[in-house]
């Protein structure tokens, strides 16, 4: 039972762990092409009656929003970006507003993503912008954190994930019961590498507490970093891991379906 006191707190965590809809969200990075969308799309059509009470989306690059769009309309999957600008428009020159997503009907985007946050210099405060960003266009933002090896082997992870989520939650109450944490501890993505599901829950139990804290408890709180159909069940068994973030494994239909199954 990491991060709980006593086993009744962890019952009665359990309990209401089970009214927050289970979310599994696949982050494509920037991999596909029309024809391989296409088969992948139709698998993820085809696939998802065998998936119930978990909400399932797929955030793609900008220019295949429109043929997700068009093949994934109807089918109960949602879809989204990978970024978004802070700017509502104007001279941002290879920026996307908010409301352009909005415009393709995306429910989702990412924001903050660990290779955003490294390979663009997003700063905490600006990840926190596009959040409301996000949130003034009706998208909800998927607010990726998460700590280096190097930070964890130093024991800083509750604090740079504090660091990481203050701006966030000063967005207020209202605001951050909109979104979606993702706690994605960078030495697990894409490496093979997986946080256990105890120390999983050891993270995503003291992101809850700053959550309630801030007044939006019940926010989704997904878990990322090499998640496959083999390890979601023992992840999703944790009482504050809602659901998953996807890298790789949402490139294969069948790999993503059956974590979503899970
Ligand atoms: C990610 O990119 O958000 C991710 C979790 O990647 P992977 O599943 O490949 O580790």
């Amino acid at each position: 039972m990491p991060g709980y006191s006593n086993f009744f707190e962890f019952i009665q965590t359990c309990m209401v762990n089970s009214s927050r809809k289970r979310l599994v969200i696949g982050n494509w990075k920037m991999h596909g092409d029309t024809a391989f969308n296409s088969e992948l799309l139709a698998g993820l059509r085809q696939g998802i009656a065998d998936v119930s009470n978990c909400d399932v989306a797929v955030c793609v690059p900008f220019p295949y929003l429109y043929q997700t769009r068009s093949l994934l309309e109807g089918s109960g999957i949602g879809w989204g970006g990978q970024d978004v600008s802070r700017h509502e428009k104007g001279a941002y020159t290879g920026e996307t507003a908010a409301s352009m997503l909005a415009d393709f009907a995306c429910r989702w985007v990412l924001v903050g993503h660990s290779e955003r946050r490294s390979y663009h210099g997003e700063t905490d405060s600006l990840v926190a912008q596009k959040a409301a960003a996000a949130l003034a266009a009706g998208i909800t933002p998927v607010v990726c954190v998460g700590e280096t090896q190097q930070q964890q082997e130093a024991g800083e992870t509750h604090a740079v994930i504090e660091r990481q989520l203050a701006p966030v939650l000063a967005l207020g109450a209202e605001s951050v019961a909109k979104l979606v944490v993702a706690y994605e501890p960078v030495w697990a993505i894409g490496t093979g590498l997986t946080a256990t599901p105890e120390q999983a829950q050891e993270v995503h139990r003291m992101i809850r507490e700053r959550l309630q804290a801030a007044g939006a408890g019940q926010v989704r709180i997904l878990y990322g970093g090499s998640v496959k159909g083999s390890n979601a069940a023992s992840l999703f068994a944790m009482p504050d891991i809602d659901g998953a973030l996807v890298g790789g494994a949402s490139l294969v239909a069948s790999e993503f379906l059956s974590i979503a199954a899970a």
